[in-house]
């Protein structure tokens, strides 16, 4: 056991997943449980997201006093050090107070990041990152999220919007996206964008490979299309290099702004792994005239399925002064709360 111990929480969508992890980034025992979005955010917090941490806690068997700070991770614009989320699209939430409703009933510090931020921070300190002074991070999952490492420190930007890689326009006439603009990489690129192409390919006769494995267009997904590609499916490869393509036309805006030490594409989408990244490095290489070509590497992220908590435990961790800061953390309400 490497102490301090913290907890790790990555809040998405329809789940939320809990960790207890140590100073080491091992990971002790965790938690997960289906959750409604649209339940109100003081009861989702205060119940469903408290309940996976005290199960995770039980799990390692330890009890909440042990843990000495909780990180967590989760979609939108996050005010840090008022420990609110000022926008959410996928929660519906404005200037919601988050770390509050958990501070009073785990009566635990509760620090925030945006979910793909926390998610960097994680591949810095235990993942593909670790060692790197600059690298960029997107993750291709229901929406791309993104997050910027230079000189070992995290970019924030004025507004904490630093990093939305996933609202790089790569179309300019493209479809809308959930910001509210036009032809952004998330639109194009993220898995709902792969399902829909799947379903075209499908509709057109192009992939019959996809079409016998799913069953009905209802049934394709990303995964169902990255194995379907895995198969051989033309159909499936070309949607996929589809997909490669307009995320490598964002990736060459990042590293021509940039000039990074690595790429580095996590989420589920990336489990198609070469099948997208080739045609993705491809893109770049069509694109990056300014640096020599293939000089910038770009892998898949190390952390997976992972990524969520131990970004969320690596934010913890630097909080409480155990990890090298990678940010400015601010004392925010836990301290003066508890
Ligand atoms: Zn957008």
């Amino acid at each position: 056991m490497q102490a301090p111990l913290v907890v790790g929480i990555d809040l998405g969508g329809s789940h939320v997943t809990a960790a207890v992890v140590d100073a080491a980034g091992t990971v002790w025992a965790r938690a997960k449980r289906d959750i409604d979005r649209h339940k109100p955010a003081a009861a989702l917090l205060g119940d469903d997201v408290a309940s996976t941490v005290r199960d995770a806690v039980q799990q390692a068997g330890l009890s909440l006093r042990e843990i000495v700070s909780i990180g967590m991770g989760l979609p939108g614009n996050i005010d840090r050090a008022r420990g609110v989320c000022r926008f959410s699209p996928n929660f519906g939430w404005r200037d919601v107070e988050v770390a509050k409703p958990l501070e009073q009933v785990l009566e635990v510090p509760v620090y925030l990041l945006n979910d793909v931020r926390s998610h960097t921070l994680g591949e810095l300190h235990f993942g593909a990152g670790k060692g790197v002074a600059s690298f960029v991070m997107l993750a291709l999952g229901t929406g791309i999220g993104g997050g910027i490492v230079i000189g070992g420190r995290l970019l924030e930007g004025s507004h904490s919007g630093g990093g939305e890689l996933g609202h790089i326009t790569v179309e300019p006439d493209g479809p809308a996206c959930g910001c509210g603009s036009h032809g952004c990489v998330e639109a194009l690129g993220a898995a709902p964008a792969l399902a829909r192409a799947g379903r075209e390919a499908v509709a057109a006769g192009k992939a019959p490979g996809l079409a016998a494995l799913a069953g009905s267009p209802e049934a394709i997904q990303g995964s169902t299309i990255t194995q379907a590609a895995q198969a051989g499916d033309v159909g499936s490869l070309e949607v996929l290099a589809q997909v490669g393509r307009y995320v490598g036309i964002a990736v060459a805006s990042v590293i021509t702004t940039l000039d990074p030490d690595l790429v580095l594409i996590g989420g589920g989408v990336a489990a198609a792994g070469d099948l997208l990244l080739e045609p993705l490095r491809a893109e770049v290489g069509r694109r990056c005239r300014m640096i020599p070509e293939g000089a910038t590497p770009i892998r898949r992220a190390a952390l997976l399925e992972e990524a969520g908590v131990m970004g969320a435990a690596a934010l913890a961790l630097e909080a409480c002064g155990h990890l090298p800061a990678a940010l400015e953390h601010c004392v925010h309400a836990p301290s003066a709360a508890l």
